[in-house]
């Protein structure tokens, strides 16, 4: 699910002296370069490349920081999303009985699932419910919880922007049923290939997750249930030990950063991110601001060498891959109405003050030019 793939290939590879990127990669790898290329040195020297002791020292490290019983490396988020649904015994009915996902707005000011509207969605065949902590804001899991639990309807959290983020003293992956995330490059925690975790409470559903991330098997060449080949390569994993113990570091400064944009860009034409609700703590994998004339505030960003991305600018249920759902535009009008006017500014660990600076200069020149 690489939605802007081709936005972050050009944050990296295009970006010119003096430019600010929207994600600045090779300015987290600096500092660790040393120590991320003898760790791949050493995974080689090994040659253990799968469900070795990187691997494993990743899941109880991960585990910890989340504050769960487990964690499960996983090939990617796409993966562990599809295996925490077949733990739950989803997958089969997928297959079996035609499942079908049922989407549901988001808050205009949270851009994460809308409990209020979550309780008609649901029907007796509802199985699961995925809210997403989008952009690192984590969804409002006490409404959903209590609108969940009592119908006995499972939670997985889609926490693949979301490391490190809390509601109270709980972590992002530690309040639903199970929980997943992506460690595709530019997240928060990213590795430098594919990768994901799914991470519960359960020893039972961690269980089933690792049967079937490799093959449906336990014991070499027997197959219990037919499985995935989802496995987190040794390679990834000493490079995301390496990362994690800068993922919190990592995280107080994007959120200064952020709390440096809103006051910068405070009294422009952009409306600002939500401030976080009582006890919620964001990690900002993206700082997305809205405006009515976002095309061209793009542009006149990028005029004046600011990188932007737009995330997303097509809901998924105006996806043609979802066309079979019959959903028609206008069925979820915050959704639509959030992708025609979001913005995600630049946003990293490493970003300067003087970069938030001309950032906020530049948005200043562009409402200028428009008034
Ligand atoms: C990145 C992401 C995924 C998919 O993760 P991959 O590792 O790219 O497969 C799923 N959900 C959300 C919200 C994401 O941001």
């Amino acid at each position: 699910m690489n939605y802007a793939w081709k936005d972050w290939i050009m944050a990296i590879t295009e970006t010119q002296v003096g430019e600010i990127p929207l994600v600045d990669l090779k300015a987290q790898f600096e500092p660790l370069r040393d120590e991320i290329l003898s760790a791949i040195a050493g995974v080689l020297d090994g040659m253990h490349l799968f469900l070795g002791p990187q691997q494993r020292a990743f899941e109880e490290e991960f585990a910890r920081y989340c504050g769960t019983a487990e964690a499960a490396g996983i090939s990617n988020g796409t993966d562990a999303l599809e295996l925490a649904l077949r733990a739950l015994g989803i997958g089969e009915a997928i297959s079996a009985a035609g499942a079908t996902p049922t989407f549901v707005d988001v808050d205009p000011q949270t851009s994460t699932l809308d409990p209020a509207l979550l309780e008609a969605a649901i029907t007796p065949h509802t199985r699961a419910i995925i809210p997403v902590h989008l952009y690192g804001r984590p969804a409002d899991m006490p409404a959903i919880l209590a609108i969940a639990r009592p119908r006995g309807i499972a939670v997985i959290e889609d926490a693949c922007q979301a490391h490190g983020a809390s509601i109270g003293e709980q972590r992002a992956g530690s309040m639903g049923d199970l929980a997943c995330f992506s460690f595709y490059f530019s997240k928060n925690l990213g590795a430098y290939g594919e990768g994901g975790a799914v991470t519960t409470n359960d020893p039972a559903l961690a269980e089933r997750v690792r049967l079937f991330r490799d093959h449906g098997s336990r014991v070499r060449y027997e197959h219990e249930v037919i499985g995935r080949n989802a496995r987190l390569d040794e390679i990834q994993a000493a490079i995301l030990r390496i990362k994690l113990r800068h993922l919190d570091d990592w995280n107080v400064q994007r959120r200064a950063h952020a709390a440096a944009l809103s006051a910068a860009l405070a009294g422009t034409s952009l409306t600002l991110p939500a401030p976080s609700g009582a006890g919620v703590s964001q990690v900002f994998h993206l700082y997305v601001v809205r405006h009515p004339e976002r095309d061209q505030l793009k542009a006149s960003l990028a005029e004046r060498g600011i990188g932007t991305g737009i995330h997303y600018p097509r809901p998924i249920h105006l996806q043609p891959a979802y066309a079979s759902l019959g959903y028609a535009p206008g069925a979820f009008p915050v959704t639509e109405r959030l992708a025609a006017e979001v913005l995600s500014l630049p946003m990293y660990a490493e970003l300067a003050d003087a970069q938030i600076e001309r950032i906020a200069e530049a948005v200043r020149a562009f409402d200028a030019a428009g008034a």
